[in-house]
Order: C-alpha cells, then structure tokens, then sequence
C-alpha cells in the first residue's frame, strides 16, 4: 500500500533552555497503522505527542496531516482536520454525565465559525441529533450504556478510561494519538483495552500513535515501533525485533 501516510513528522525539535527534548526526530504512521512511540521516563515521548498535536510549538522541523503541512497550525485547528487525543492524566469532567462529555468534546473540537453556523443552521440540528446517536452508539461500543447518565466521577478508572477513548472517537478522528491507555489498568482491563484498540483499527480504520510503556501492549498492538532516549531516535522498527535491540535493552536498563 502505497497511499499518503495520514502523518508524517519531519525532522521535529524542542527545546526547554538547555535541554534538547525531541532533538530532530522524524516518524510517520500510514493508514489504519498503529505506530508504537516508546522509551523511557524523560526521554521526550510526551514532547514529541504535543508537538504532533499542537499544544507545544516545534523549534524546527515539518508536520504534514494528510497530504498538507500542518506546522503552522494551532492544536484546535489540527483537531477539526482529524486529530484527537487521549491524554495520560484523564482530562473528563467528573461531575458532567459520561454523554455530556462526548457531546461537549464534539462540540469543542468541531466548534464552527459563526458565518458557518447561520449558513448552515438546519444541518446543525440534522448534526446535533447524529452525534447524540453516534454516542450513544460508542458508549455501546465501549459497554458503557448504561452509564451514559451517570456522572463520570460515578465510574471506576478502567471505565473512565473507556469513556476518554470513547470521548476521542466522537468526532471520527482520522489519527488518534493516545498518551498511555493502560495507565493505571488491571490485567484484566489491558486485555479489555488491547481488543478495542484492535476494534478501532479494524472497524473505523483509523490509525493510532500510542505512547506506552506496557511492552505487551505495544507488542500486541504495533505494527512499527520508534524509540526515543534523551531525545533522540535510537531505533525503529516491528516490536519483536526492537524489544531484542541491545541499543534498546541499554536504554531502558541504563533509565
Ligand atoms: P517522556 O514523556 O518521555 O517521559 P518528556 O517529553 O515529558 O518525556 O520530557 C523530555 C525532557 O524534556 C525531560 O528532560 C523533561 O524534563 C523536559 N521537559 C518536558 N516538558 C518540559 C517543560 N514544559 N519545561 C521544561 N522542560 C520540560
Ligand atoms: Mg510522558
């Protein structure tokens, strides 16, 4: 398959004064890929997630998102072309119900300008009942149903967690960026977590970059995986041969 990669980062830099925290790192993630980022603590692997989402602005290098350069865009803009992301930290809000968080979400990352508002106003209606449905829909996906009116404090951690990943998908993202899903899961939950990312891939196509530092997770799920230390890509490449890379075992024992 040799179509358009759905990302492509070129050459990004950051730094923080002294420190170089993603120091000319390129990667891409193709169609329906799950792009594993891995590496140990401080090694830039959040750096490199905001860079690619916009919260952080590169000192160098190049963003193209489906065939365009995206460098120059702001994080919102990034979002309504089709980016999301689940962050490591849960970003939900508690005391709102599970579907209010999906709706809200929808509406803040696909927040129209007010020209197209007016111009447009009977398909915003046509628009808020298809979203209501298709949340309804993730929430079943997710077996989060019965929850819907429930306010999210209400919800264990594996299920808010379930309800993060639901909240990303609303918007039928074409890259989803996922900060360390299996933070903070049981076992039982990781096996729950690893099928529905699977799901997300082979049912909606979508393509994943997945920060994560449970190897099985990243075994089970990446087709590629790039590795940062201090800031610098020391290896790339499918899981089993990466995990085996003495560079790699040196880097992580070495952390
Ligand atoms: P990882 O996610 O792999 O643990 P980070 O991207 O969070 O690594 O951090 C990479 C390096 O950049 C670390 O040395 C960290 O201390 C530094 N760093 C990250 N964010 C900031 C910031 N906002 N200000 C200063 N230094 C930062
Ligand atoms: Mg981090």
């Amino acid at each position: 398959m040799t179509s358009v990669p759905v990302l492509e980062a070129k050459n990004l830099t950051r730094r923080f004064g002294g420190v170089v925290a993603v120091n000319d790192v390129s990667l891409r993630v193709g169609r329906s890929e799950i792009v594993g980022l891995i590496g140990p603590n401080g090694s830039g692997k959040s750096t490199m997630v905001n860079l690619i989402t916009g919260e952080l602005p590169a000192d160098g290098g190049r963003l193209i998102f489906d065939g365009a350069d995206i460098s120059s865009q702001p994080s919102y803009r990034r979002a309504r072309l089709g980016m999301a992301r689940s962050f490591q930290m849960l970003r939900l809000f508690l005391s709102l119900s599970v579907e209010e968080n999906l709706l809200l979400a929808h509406h803040i990352r696909m927040k129209s300008s007010m020209f197209d508002t007016i111009i447009a106003r009977r398909s915003a209606v046509e628009e808020e009942n298809s979203v209501r449905k298709r949340a309804r829909e993730l929430l079943a996906w997710f077996d989060l149903e019965e929850f819907a009116d429930n306010p999210v404090s209400a919800l264990s951690i594996g299920q808010q967690r379930m309800v993060e990943l639901a909240r990303g998908l609303i918007s039928e993202p074409k890259l989803f960026v996922l900060d360390e899903p299996a933070a903070g899961l049981s076992p039982p939950n990781v096996d729950r977590l690893i099928t529905l990312i699977h799901r997300m891939r082979d049912e909606f196509g979508m393509s994943i970059l997945l920060v994560e530092h449970d190897m099985r997770v990243v075994r089970d799920l990446c087709d590629h995986v790039v590795v940062l230390d201090s800031g610098v890509m020391i290896a790339k490449g499918i899981p089993e041969m990466v995990v085996k890379d003495p560079v790699v075992v040196e880097a992580y024992i070495g952390s």
